[in-house]
């Protein structure tokens, strides 16, 4: 980034530069959050094995780790959020200022430096069984250098120049891989400290709206951590989810099928304003740890007559 920063001090940044910054961000940032994330983590909708190895390269190309490290890791942040064996939790890192600075730094760097290699094979069978993920796995260095390279290729090809080609590898690649490792890291970090948490979980995860902008949607962190099987994170109206219009769309299409999102039921019966404003029984709802059950207990049946009955009266969720 420091030698982007002189490059871009002495010749600025051309048109080609930044549309291939773009274009390759979007894509290896759907690649993370469409593939790594919400299909291969979480089995929140299903997809032919073409798109499958599609979004696992372009996840690959991100440079954040083989589809079964990442996944691996990401699993196990679900079942420990916050607590000891999260592999990335912002907290109990010390009390204060220096505390939630240092908290901040570990959750968003940090942790990479230390943490334990995951076990592959307890924490993604299902993955390491499928051949085609194996290969894409094995060949991971593969993808993230043609990913870097890959840019500096269009650019010769549109320009050819030698010199368009360098530059599109350093914004198309380099400082392309640098910004979707932040927008990503934001996640473990800042949505586990600021924003907003209307679901109830057992963990301190936040919603974010820069967070969300700058991920298509991942920000919407409460709501991913109340619903983890959930295709759709962007649970309201107005919060803005591109991941999940796009898994939306292309089962129009039929590329997309058995898409997961939670039903009214599920949402009010985990909504913390709600809860508050009736006599639920909310020491029985579901587990926050697990996928959300699909039929709830008949005591939350009732509590949801009460709490709609509830909102109803009130008028607002909110
Ligand atoms: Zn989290
Ligand atoms: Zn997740």
């Amino acid at each position: 980034m420091i030698g982007a920063g002189v490059v871009f001090w002495n010749r600025g940044l051309s048109l080609l530069d930044l549309i291939l910054c773009a274009s390759f961000y979007a894509v290896t940032m759907l690649g993370i959050t469409l593939g790594y994330h919400r299909l291969f983590t979480h089995r929140s909708f299903k997809c032919g094995v073409t798109l499958r190895a599609a979004l696992c390269i372009a996840g690959s190309m991100a440079a954040q780790g083989p589809i079964f490290f990442w996944t691996a890791c990401h699993r196990r942040h679900h079942r420990h959020s916050d607590e000891p064996g999260d592999p990335h939790s912002p907290h109990h890192h010390g009390t204060g200022v220096s505390g939630v600075l240092y908290g901040w730094w570990y959750s968003h760097v940090g942790w990479m430096f230390s943490h334990a290699p995951e076990n592959y094979v307890r924490l993604v069978p299902d993955l390491i069984r499928e051949p085609q993920l194996r290969m894409l796995n094995r060949y991971y260095w593969l993808w993230v250098i043609g990913g870097i390279l890959l840019p500096g290729l269009i650019a010769l090809a549109i320009t050819g120049t030698w010199a368009a080609a360098a530059s599109a590898v350093l914004w198309g690649g380099l400082v392309r891989v640098f910004l979707v490792h932040h927008s990503t890291w934001s996640i473990n970090s800042i949505c586990h400290l600021f924003g907003e948490s209307p679901y109830e979980t057992e963990d301190r995860s936040r919603n974010n709206l820069v967070c969300a902008i700058l991920t298509f949607g991942e920000g919407w962190h409460n709501n991913h951590h109340a619903f983890p099987t959930s295709a759709r994170h962007g649970l309201e109206w107005w919060q803005c989810d591109v991941v999940y219009g796009i898994i939306r769309s292309l089962s129009w299409v039929r590329l997309t099928w058995d898409i997961r999102v939670p039903s009214a039921d599920q949402r009010v019966a985990k909504a913390k304003t709600l809860q508050s404003t009736s006599s639920a029984p909310t020491e029985q709802m579901p587990t926050q740890r697990g996928p959300e059950s699909n039929s709830l207990p008949s005591t939350i049946q009732q509590g949801k007559a009460i709490l709609l009955g509830a909102r109803t009266q009130s008028g607002s969720r909110r």
